[in-house]
């Protein structure tokens, strides 16, 4: 008995050492010839119908394989039911007349079939050329028998061998991925490539947790990171993030995580592949800050909005310091933003028109206004999808309002000069008719209509005379240059001014002057134009329904002030928003410029002072100016 253990584990090792299922049942043959001491043993597969069966491995003489055995005969009943026989004639029936001769010319042919759970069923046929006594063939099936359980070992080891080569063939695809790659499953094995070895400066076993940081530094707790969440939410995850390697060495590894989902959605498995991009994220670092600073630092006003939204999503300092909006005001802003003086259409930029240009009036958190000229392009991302759009911002006030003195002072040039032609044009003819005048009034007897009539015609003369001296002063005093004087003595001449010329006698113009002294240091006639606009924008809205206009001046503190107020129909909300606007006007076709007030306003803010408007629809306008006081009172 013990060399039959002996053959048996010998058996056992060749089926378990042989390559291929072919070659593990050839050993398992020649192993049941030597065991049984037969001249020939082949092993037949039977049909899963047991139809049939083939010679799938012989040993011995004259061995064959491959033959086909077709037989629902009685040898097909007996393997079936498990049953040993000695195969004689009446057994073959119904099998190839050929093949039944040669498997009796065999000499004895012992059947014994093999059925094991799980496996096809085999049979073993081992033949004597000599006869065999009964004790021999009962001796030789009990060893077929044992030994047949080895097909169980042939047949396993095929399977393990099939999937041996699916690992060898999966491992090349995994080693021939440049990148590293890591797939781990559930049960916490893990399969690494040799560039993930490398990436990660580990052996052959990862670490199950592996050090990680945002790029900010800040720590990623393993139940944040990637894997965790690829792996609950069984969504592909991308990252990067500083990893710590296996040697201490903390680089940028940028990743995707890929989980995969069983049937019910379950993830068993992930796979990670993963690169080093750690110079180029210092190289994206470097670049991204040398950007960073030239936006923060350039001059202009920048935005960056998103594309579709307008969404504000950065703003530099420039803008800050133009607008006087604070960040948390600006960003996340959508339209209408806080600094609109209207509801604009934004324009989009397109590809044939990637640059806008366009211009605007913006108002300041302060309720200033601020003309700009905004640049708009659009950024695209890598597929050339919009991305971005960004908005440059050039603020015009100083191009507007050196434009606008430009303007101005070409028209006070031109008043002046008017003025002083005319005066002396209307000087002439008059001295004359005053000169005649008095010889008449010396010759006309006293106390008569005609002496009267006289009279008259001298004073309205006389009255021609002064306002042509009040042209003729405001023609001199043309000048930008400052000098000590008093608001209330600037106000008083204006309206003396303004009351002889007025052509709408119907208004009255009520004067209130403070006894304080109003010494500033002013241009007084800029001074002179502000009181002019205002006193004529006040007639213009008294119209010919008559009213009052009040002129008033008074001092607070170390400020004075100059107040001119109508009775008219008032200013509704957006005409008083925007009246200080070059060129806004609500007259033009009556030949207003609208450029009265907003002059008016640059010739303060120049003082250093302030120009506001007050007023309610209805309840008539009031137009403040305000200038600070000068240390030295005025005298005179
Ligand atoms: P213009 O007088 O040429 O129109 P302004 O800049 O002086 O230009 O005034 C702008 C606008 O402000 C006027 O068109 C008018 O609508 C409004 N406005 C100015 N003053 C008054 C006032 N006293 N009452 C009502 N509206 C006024």
């Amino acid at each position: 008995m013990r060399r039959t253990e002996r053959q048996l584990i010998d058996a056992a090792l060749a089926v378990n050492e042989a390559g291929t299922l072919d070659e593990a049942l050839a050993a398992l043959a020649s192993a049941a010839r030597e065991l049984v001491v037969a001249d020939r043993v082949s092993i037949l597969l039977w049909d899963a119908d047991f139809a049939g069966a083939t010679v799938v491995a012989t040993s011995g003489a004259e061995g064959v394989s491959d033959d086909r055995i077709e037989s629902n005969g009685p040898t097909a009943r007996l393997v079936r039911d498990d049953t040993p026989f000695v195969v004689t004639k009446e057994h073959l029936e119904g099998v190839a007349d050929e093949l039944a001769a040669r498997a009796l010319a065999l000499g004895t042919l012992l059947c014994v079939p093999i059925s094991l759970k799980g496996l096809p069923t085999v049979s073993f046929q081992a033949s004597w050329r000599l006869p065999v006594t009964e004790e021999i063939s009962e001796l030789a099936i009990s060893k077929l028998r044992l030994l047949g359980r080895l097909t169980r070992v042939a047949f396993r080891t095929e399977s393990e061998r099939a999937r041996a080569r699916e690992d060898a063939r999966l491992r090349a695809v995994i080693e021939a991925v440049p990148d590293g790659l890591v797939v781990r499953t559930n049960a916490g094995g893990a399969l690494v490539n040799s560039a993930a070895r490398e990436l990660l400066a580990v052996g052959d076993d990862p670490p199950v947790e592996i050090g990680l940081r945002e790029l900010d530094g800040t720590d990623v707790p393993p139940e944040r990171s990637p894997l965790a969440h690829a792996v609950r939410t069984a969504e592909p995850q991308s990252y990067l993030l500083r990893v710590m390697r296996g040697d201490g060495i903390e680089r940028v590894h940028e990743g995707r995580i890929a989980p995969v989902a069983d049937e019910h959605g379950d993830v068993f498995a992930t796979v990670t592949v993963f690169r080093d991009v750690t110079e180029a994220e210092k190289e994206r670092y470097v670049t991204q800050q040398f950007l960073d600073s030239l936006f923060e630092s350039l001059p202009t006003a920048v935005a960056i909005t998103d594309p579709e939204t307008w969404e504000i999503r950065r703003v530099n300092q420039s803008f800050v310091d133009l607008l006087g909006f604070d960040l948390a005001q600006t960003i996340g802003a959508r339209p209408p933003f806080p600094w609109w003086t209207e509801d604009y259409v934004i324009p989009r930029p397109t590809p044939e028109n990637p640059v806008i240009h366009h211009e605007r009036l913006l108002r300041r958190s302060d309720g200033s206004l601020v003309p700009a000229r905004l640049t708009k392009a659009l950024v695209r991302d890598a597929e050339g999808a919009p991305a971005a759009e960004v908005v440059l911002i050039a603020d015009l006030s100083e191009r507007r309002e050196f434009e606008q003195q430009l303007i101005q002072s070409g028209k006070l040039a031109s008043i002046g000069e008017l003025a002083a032609g005319v005066a002396h044009e209307i000087n002439n003819p008059l001295f004359a008719i005053l000169g005649l005048v008095e010889f008449l009034l010396l010759e006309i007897e006293p106390e008569t209509k005609a002496h009267e009539r006289l009279a008259l015609i001298q004073d309205t003369a006389l009255e021609i005379k002064e306002i042509v001296r009040a042209l003729l002063d405001f023609a001199r005093e043309r000048s930008d240059e400052r000098s000590l004087v008093s608001l209330g003595d600037v106000v008083a001449q204006t309206v003396e001014l303004m009351r002889r010329t007025s052509a709408a006698k119907q208004v009255e113009i009520v004067e209130r002057y403070t006894a304080e002294p109003t010494p500033i240091e002013a241009s007084a006639s800029q001074l002179k134009q502000i009181f002019v606009n205002l006193i004529s924008n006040a007639k213009h809205a008294l119209k010919d329904g008559g009213g009052t206009i009040t002129v008033e001046v008074g001092r607070d503190g170390d400020s004075a002030w100059a107040e001119v107020r109508d009775t008219g129909p008032g200013l509704p909300e957006d005409v008083a928003a925007r009246v200080f606007e070059p060129f806004f006007t609500t007259r033009r076709d009556l030949g207003g410029t609208g450029l009265g007030l907003s002059v008016s306003l640059g010739i303060a803010q120049a003082h250093g002072g302030s120009l506001v408007v007050d007023s309610s629809p209805g309840e008539g306008a009031a137009f403040r100016l305000r200038l600070p006081v000068t240390e030295e009172e005025v005298v005179a």
